[in-house]
């Protein structure tokens, strides 16, 4: 029987690029894909009839600044990125009024001017004071977690002046470390900048409340410096060229295989023996890229399974902040008061995140519930509709519409989500229309992805798209568990990669890269 290197589980986009590394490294390597496709959370596929949707992630901002493009030549293999500019847009409920966010900080300091100038000078100096912080914690996260210190160090010396500032900027690493509202409830005057700065920033990371997410509205901040992205024909295009890559050199994928058992091999020269129900793959490595839970409890072969490890493993926090997804195919594009808007209907509004979340209460409020299980009285909903920009995903004249709103609690207080997931999506399409009553009657067809949905197509357990919690203590070399905080496990021959290692949830490929670098030292 053959014997590969690596055998790979999951084609997540982490471990698809660290499949590609091995394999341009002259390893063999063979991925094991659950589902039909590759992909995992960053996949578009065709629905409704002609549509291209996204049934995970659809915006990209790391991934594109990080240099795996480039260095593995993805952009020569059919994914091309296109700017959203506009990044995110804040339409103030009831009113004409508007902040928009472009990549221009002087032209979104404009915009917030008109609704309080004071914040306007506010948020840019947050900003420019926070991106030294920020270039410093970027380069800590896109190596592997032993070497982040080493990385930091390095920066400092090469750049002292920036290493000066930071030490200088005490305010801005008090507010990185503090909660998000408390931040801005500090900083800011205007309910309505408020409102847009902390909706904006639970897009990603820990909730508003929590230590640290401060740094959230920082992070989202640097978009002004990095852009935001996505890629033409949709999200899924980057893994396409991914695939692409790895079989150019040389790599085996299998799909509709999904991985039941990880065991020793006996004899043959194979250190493992991967299981797919028919398929068996010998391999010297296993890189486990789907959820560690998953991994370690389920597939891994409880022989190699220590108490201590299991325990730990089983403590690991899964987030609360899971989302709820309604992918709607519609007729026309929202419109919202006083926004200017070409013949088709599409305006500058439209190319990035559009932000429908009244006041600061109404998040805070929804948090609170969430957490024992209720769901939002009024849900907080972050809408896309990409098809403004990018014209190829949807039959002419026809849109997409994404509307996602924060934190459903997986576990409901009372109700099945199969039972309440399309009222819950009603609610949110009411809110759709709230802010756009043109939208009425506009809706072609939907697809509801529940935190249950979102568990059972794509493997994150409870809904959580960062697969853990992303707080401090599930950060850098404790993620998963410290154990295993360098992609390595406690077994020889067996890593980790994927969005449960360090640095987390989102598309990037950082994970991936480094988890690739750790292993070519070691094999
Ligand atoms: C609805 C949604 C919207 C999001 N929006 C954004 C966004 O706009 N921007 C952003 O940056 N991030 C976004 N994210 C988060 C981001 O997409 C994820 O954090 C990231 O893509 C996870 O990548 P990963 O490498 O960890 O692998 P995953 O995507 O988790 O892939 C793991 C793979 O393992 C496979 N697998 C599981 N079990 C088995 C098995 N037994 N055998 C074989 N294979 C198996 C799964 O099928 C899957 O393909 C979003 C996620 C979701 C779900």
């Amino acid at each position: 029987m053959e014997i590969f290197d690596v055998a790979v589980v999951g084609a997540g986009h982490n471990a698809l690029v660290s499949a590609c590394y091995l394999a341009k490294a002259g390893k063999k390597v063979v991925v094991l894909e659950r589902r039909p496709v590759i992909g995992g959370a960053v996949c578009t596929e065709e629905m409704f009839g002609g549509y291209k949707v996204d049934i995970g992630s659809s915006i990209h901002v790391l991934l594109p600044q990080s240099g795996i493009v480039e260095e593995l030549g993805l952009d020569k293999h059919g994914l091309e990125y296109i700017e959203l500019d506009p990044f995110a847009f804040y339409p103030v409920r009831g009113s004409d009024k508007a902040i928009t966010f472009y990549r221009s900080l002087d032209k979104t300091c404009e915009s917030i001017a008109a609704i309080c100038p004071q914040d306007a000078e506010t948020y840019r100096n947050l900003i420019l004071k926070s991106a030294d912080v920020l270039r410093l914690i970027m380069k800590a996260m896109e190596v592997p977690p032993n070497q982040a210190l080493f990385e930091i160090i390095k920066t400092c010396i090469k750049q002292p002046q920036s290493l000066r500032r930071t030490i200088k900027a005490k305010d801005v690493i008090r507010h990185n470390m503090t909660s998000s509202l408390r931040m801005v409830e500090e900083l800011f005057i205007s309910e309505e900048v408020k409102a847009a700065l902390v909706w904006l920033g639970a897009q990603h990371g820990p909730q508003p409340d929590a230590a640290t997410s401060g740094a959230m509205i920082c992070a989202y901040g640097s978009l002004h410096e990095m852009g935001v992205y996505r890629p033409i024909g949709g999200s899924g295009m980057a893994t396409v060229a991914m695939g692409r890559v790895f079989e150019a050199h040389g790599g085996t994928i299998i799909t509709s295989a999904a991985v039941d058992h990880v065991s020793k091999a006996i004899g043959g020269g194979a250190c493992f023996e991967v299981k797919a129900g028919d398929t068996i793959v010998q391999t010297k490595n296993v890189l486990f890229g789907c959820h560690v839970r998953t991994a370690m409890l389920k597939m891994l072969d409880k022989s190699l399974l220590s108490d201590d490890i299991e325990r730990k493993l089983k403590a690991t926090k899964i987030s609360n902040a899971s989302g709820f997804m309604v992918r709607q195919a519609v007729s026309e594009l929202p419109q919202y008061a006083g926004q200017k808007v070409d013949a088709r209907g599409i305006g500058e509004c439209h190319s990035g995140m559009q932000l429908l979340c009244p006041t600061v209460d109404t998040l805070v409020s929804t948090m609170h519930r969430n957490r024992v299980g209720e769901l939002a009285t009024y849900p907080p909903v972050m809408q896309m509709t990409f098809t403004a920009v990018d014209p190829s995903l949807a039959p002419e004249g026809k849109h997409l519409l994404y509307s996602w709103s924060s934190y459903p609690p997986y576990h409901l207080a009372n109700g099945h989500w199969d039972d309440i997931a399309d009222r819950e999506a009603d609610r949110i399409w009411d809110v759709v229309c709230e802010y756009s009553p043109n939208m009425k009657g506009k809706l072609i067809d939907r697809y509801v992805q529940s935190p249950l949905e979102i568990e059972r197509v794509l493997g994150m357990l409870q809904g959580d798209v960062c697969h853990l919690d992303m707080g401090m203590d599930q950060m850098m070399s404790n993620r998963p568990i410290p154990e295993m905080g360098n992609y390595k496990t406690h077994v020889d021959g067996i890593y980790l990669t994927g969005s449960s290692t360090h640095p987390g949830g989102a598309v990037w490929g950082a994970s991936g890269r480094s988890a690739a670098k750790v292993m070519l030292k070691e094999m």
